[in-house]
């Protein structure tokens, strides 16, 4: 039960064992999962908070910054043009209206600007705000001024800190209002460059000892589906998905960070926006500078329901490199078996954040015990109570101790070819 650690001390399951601990997985995996990260939607404030979790967990295994920047947090902007509206100005009617009662969004950042009621298109709600009101929207090319005098609808408050762009975004301005009165007249002065909504990826690393120019990545998401709707359980906990792919990457963080005998770099990175289309991790690759330095990655999703069965796991994508065949055979030395991808159709390689390096030709593929014919996939009932957390240690210590030779220095995966890739992508 051993992966040979050349050049320092063995790869031993043993040593795996005693610092991926049930105790610590299930520490983070209730944390991550806890109804008071509500669901950990993007643009919420509650997936800041679980991102200073992770780097507070980096920090504790004295992971370093990625080369070149000043800390483990790397900002994107998820919507390209959303923007909270707290340093505008608007009056109403002549009247001052508080920061709190108007959202001004306008797609291009850093234009202060001064606007009046005939700018605009209006439109009167008769209910509180909300985002699918947008779609309507979205190929409308004048301004808009979208009011509400309901306060509250549904439980939920006129509009919520952050808005979601509908697909293919807003292209022009979006004044969004609460008020008594319908306007006859309005000025209003926007300055929102200064109040970009940033969400964060979250990198560390643990340089190679003799090999640091070659990395190998570990990866999950952070981010899930947020609260929905106002039923007595609307939190989208996403305990499976992905607080249980996040667990493992700050377990084997730990774990690598004790062992310090790394000859690759090791990076662990958190992505955030995967939910939205991957856009925390497309945005990452382009901060990279050079993905020829990218040996392997190893993506964690989904491993906290063992949906086909103990011990057992499936690799997204297994035949664009042979990666998942390195993996499979080391996995099985450690107890964990590698059944087939179950099915092609759901194309589970391209929907995780894999995918955003593997365009880049890196051989990057996704471990996962369970998928979407998993009933609590994108549900409220995806919460930390269902999860296998004997199971789920068990996987973690095997990825560990199987991911050896890769870490070592000993084996290096072929390089994915993108014109193999699936066109419909
Ligand atoms: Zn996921």
């Amino acid at each position: 039960m051993m992966v040979v650690f050349s050049g320092s001390q063995p790869f031993l399951f043993s040593q795996v064992k005693d610092t991926i601990t049930e105790k610590e997985v299930s520490r983070i995996i209730h944390y991550l999962a806890s109804d008071s990260l509500k669901g950990r939607g993007n643009g919420r404030p509650e997936l800041l908070k679980a991102g200073e979790f992770i780097g507070d967990e980096f920090r504790k295994n004295n992971l370093q910054p990625l080369p070149g920047f000043p800390e483990y947090f790397i900002p994107f902007r998820p919507f390209g043009g959303s923007k909270k509206a707290v340093g505008d100005s608007l009056y109403w009617n002549g009247n001052y209206t508080p920061p709190g009662q108007f959202i001004y969004i306008h797609p291009v950042p850093g234009n202060y600007l001064e606007k009046n009621l005939r700018d605009f298109r209006v439109i009167k709600l008769d209910s509180a705000f909300s985002e699918n009101i947008l779609e309507q929207f979205s190929g409308d090319s004048s301004s808009l001024l979208i009011w509400t005098n309901r306060k509250q609808a549904n439980g939920k408050s006129f509009f919520p800190e952050m808005i979601e762009m509908p697909p293919g975004g807003i292209k022009h301005n979006l004044l969004l209002v609460y008020a008594e009165k319908t306007p006859d007249s309005l000025l209003l002065r926007g300055n929102t460059s200064l109040y970009s909504m940033l969400e964060y990826n979250i990198a560390g690393i643990l340089p190679g000892k003799s090999k640091p120019d070659e990395v190998i990545i570990f990866s999950a998401h952070y981010d899930h589906e947020g609260v929905y709707g106002s039923r007595p359980d609307s939190i989208m906990n996403g305990a499976n998905d992905d607080a249980s792919g996040t667990t493992a990457l700050l377990a084997l963080a730990n774990y690598f960070s004790k062992r310090n005998d790394n000859e690759r770099t090791i990076m662990f990175c958190a992505f955030a926006g995967e939910e939205l289309g991957l856009l925390g991790s497309q945005d990452f690759v382009t901060t990279l500078t050079n993905l020829k330095k990218i040996i392997a990655g190893i993506n964690i999703e989904m491993i906290g329901i063992p949906q086909f069965g103990h011990n057992k796991v499936f690799i997204t994508g297994e035949r664009y490199s042979n990666l998942p065949d390195i993996l499979r055979r080391s996995l099985r030395k450690n107890g964990i078996y590698v059944r087939d991808d179950p099915d092609e159709k759901k194309q589970l390689f391209s929907r995780s954040d894999n995918y955003s390096f593997v365009v880049n030709g890196v051989p990057f593929h996704t471990i996962m015990a369970s998928d979407d014919d998993d009933p609590c996939y994108h549900q409220p009932c995806d919460e930390v109570r269902r999860i296998d957390i004997p199971n789920m240690t068990h996987i973690i210590k095997a990825i560990a101790a199987s991911a050896g030779t890769l870490i070592n220095g000993k084996q290096t995966p072929w390089r994915i070819a993108p014109s193999l890739l699936p066109k419909n992508n």
